[in-house]
């Protein structure tokens, strides 16, 4: 071990100790000013970013914290990856159909990051899949032709009918029934407009899916259709002398799949499906295999909920390697693959910044040398435990002091002890638990009535954010996100610390994060410094986050900025969305902040007849007042 860390510490240290280089799948990585930086591939080569000039570029244009970044370059770079590998997998292969991608919209239904990928995700014809009518809507005004349209969900009258006319439009369309219930109305429907729909089958898998996503595999699962209700809709389809339509086999195994085994198992069902489809008569075509391609928010490239044991080549190459072993053999010519990937296309993206407003520390403040006389005995006793830490047994110690404690608060809630014994009592105490937790590292065996000693000593960090609008995922789900400052790199960060948000919730934080295990419950933190922003980011957080959150405590939407990264390693700011003011957030919930207004300035005119102000009080008031009502929700300096 260095003797002394702080004093030798290097980017490297933090780039190890972040584990930067493990979840940043070369995005992002770490700059010998030891800033955290964005990496992007243009046709000129590498081009380095950091997000610290980001930052200033867009807090210069009047965005304040908390924002939420999207680096559009980054949004490119994994459509492109995911095409590129399935293309040269297909290659190597000799596999004889296509890859043909779709964007799962309920990822992100954010315009911005649609009519991105929709613009940029042409030149490989990736396609939109949409689970409801709102979500077809935005697809049809988005989508180009080549791309495939998926159209999962329950679908009513209207949802059918715009999907047949997208066809007759010329959209590559697919009905996927996920019910039998779906199908008479499709068939209704279509012999109306006299419009020939495509049409998917979604069907169950009963082999059952590792990691947080499990309910939507197996028997169970909600969506798909049963063996029995497959061959029900089979046989429907060719009483109507629909069969022809029926050309694409569905099946969803779940999102964030950390087994590359159980997605082996997964396609290998499906492709049995797709063989007795055929076998029935389908023309069939397509294979869709969902999503399910998971984000390693760890780096540790483990079968881990929050990681996945299989690089994204293999992701590809498995499935082409079970889909041709099926096939091959009977003979059988192979279907387009279709996946749909949300996850692991949107999450590297986006970044949520947000600044830290201030810091809890639980540490004693300085104590006397000796107590002063008339001290409780119990004061003397905890003290006593402190002077001979040296030389006892560290649980021993601590039980002693822990029961001093408890026993002072209980004479202090009956009165027996003053404010200032008791708050002598608790220095005393906090000075022992520190003093042990520092000793703990050099113990071989931490005993265990002292393993969540660290933590209970860990600062909390407030950050300017909500975590019920901006992270919901990690307060519903427990999901993890790789959570680094941006900026300091060059110093030892020689704090532990928690984040708790702006909310007054005490679900409210961030208490578990990532390591080369898999997670740990504080983060290594830099001490604040005066009159100096301390901004942290949380990473691979662009899927599922935006629209899932809530209004929790009226925190409102943040701040939104779109940047591309240019060549030369400057950037353009391409799109600025502010974030909801007090106002939006009001009008949400149903008031009108007109007559707030109104009813608020009727308060102040009386409170001037009653001489309780004056009348430049009033306008002053009544200024501020209006200006909290256009203001942002979080907190501004
Ligand atoms: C949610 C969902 C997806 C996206 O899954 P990811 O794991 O995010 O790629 C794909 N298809 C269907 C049907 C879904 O419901």
């Amino acid at each position: 071990m260095n003797s002394n860390p702080e004093k030798s510490w290097t980017v490297e240290d933090s780039a190890a100790l972040y584990g930067i280089r493990d979840w940043g799948a070369g995005h992002f990585d770490l700059s010998d000013k030891g800033e955290l930086t964005v990496k992007v591939r243009g046709p000129e080569g590498e081009a380095v970013v950091s997000l610290m000039d980001i930052v200033s570029g867009i807090e210069q244009r009047g965005h304040v914290m908390p924002l939420l970044l999207r680096i559009e370059n980054l949004l490119d770079a994994r459509i492109a990856l995911l095409n590129e590998s399935f293309r040269a997998a297909i290659a190597r292969a000799g596999y004889r159909g296509e890859y043909r991608g779709v964007f799962p919209v309920k990822v992100n239904q954010q315009c911005q990051v649609i009519e991105e990928i929709t613009r940029f995700g042409a030149r490989y014809g990736h396609g939109l899949e949409a689970g409801s009518k709102a979500e077809l809507v935005l697809a049809l005004a988005a989508l180009h032709e080549d791309g495939l349209l998926i159209l999962n969900g329950y679908k009513d009258r209207e949802f059918i009918d715009l999907g047949l006319w997208a066809r007759k439009l010329g959209y590559r369309c697919f009905f996927v029934i996920e019910s039998p219930a779906e199908l008479p109305l499709l068939v209704e429907r279509s012999k109306a407009l006299g419009i020939r729909p495509l049409i998917g089958a979604r069907v169950k898998v009963s082999a059952k899916v590792g990691g947080l996503w499990t309910e939507t595999s197996g028997d169970r699962s909600s969506f798909g259709l049963s063996s029995t209700q497959l061959i029900g809709v089979i046989d429907a389809l060719k009483s109507h002398d629909m069969l022809d339509c029926l050309q694409l086999l569905h099946c969803h195994l779940g999102s964030q799949i950390p087994d590359i085994q159980d997605i082996r198992a997964g396609v290998l069902e499906a492709c049995r499906y797709y063989v007795d489809l055929i076998g029935e008569g389908a023309p069939m075509g397509y294979l869709d295999l969902g999503g399910g391609l998971a984000v390693d928010y760890v780096g540790t490239r483990a079968n881990h909920v929050h990681s996945r044991n299989y690089s994204l080549d293999e992701y590809c190459a498995d499935i082409i390697d079970v889909v041709m072993s099926v096939l091959d053999p009977l003979g059988i010519s192979h279907p387009h693959i279709v996946t749909e990937s949300g996850r692991a296309t949107v999450a590297y993206s986006s970044i949520l910044l947000f600044n830290i407003l201030d810091v809890m520390h639980f540490e004693a403040a300085p104590l006397p040398d000796a107590l002063p006389s008339g001290a409780h005995d119990l004061v003397r006793a905890l003290f006593g435990v402190l002077e001979d830490l040296a030389t006892t047994d560290l649980q021993e110690s601590y039980n002693d002091a822990l029961y001093c404690r408890d026993e002072i608060r209980e004479l202090f809630k009956r009165g027996q002890v003053s404010l200032r014994e008791r708050s002598l009592a608790e220095n005393i105490f906090l000075a022992v638990a520190q003093h042990i937790a520092s000793r703990l590292d050099g113990l071989g065996k931490i005993p265990s009535g002292l393993a969540a000693l660290k933590e209970s000593l860990a600062d909390i960090y407030y950050g300017n954010f909500s975590v019920f609008q901006s992270l919901p995922d990690t307060w519903a789900i427990g999901q993890v996100f790789p959570v680094v400052p941006i900026h300091r790199h060059g110093e030892c960060p020689s704090r532990e610390g928690i984040i708790s948000d702006l909310t007054c919730d005490c679900d409210g934080k961030l208490d578990s994060f990532i390591n080369s295990h898999g997670e740990r419950n504080t983060l290594p933190l830099h001490p604040l410094k005066a009159g100096e922003e301390y901004i942290l980011g949380v990473f691979l957080m662009g899927a599922y986050q935006e629209t899932l959150g809530d209004l929790h405590n009226l925190f409102g939407d943040t701040n939104v900025v779109s940047v591309r990264i240019n060549g030369d390693g400057s950037f353009d700011v391409m799109k600025e969305i502010s974030g909801d003011s007090i106002a939006d957030v009001l009008s949400y919930v149903e008031y009108h902040p007109q007559t707030l207004f109104e009813n608020f300035r009727n308060t102040a005119e009386e409170a001037v007849r009653k001489g309780k102000i004056s009348l430049t009080e009033r306008q002053s008031l009544l200024e501020e007042y209006s200006a909290s009502l256009r203001g942002y929700t979080y907190f501004e300096k």
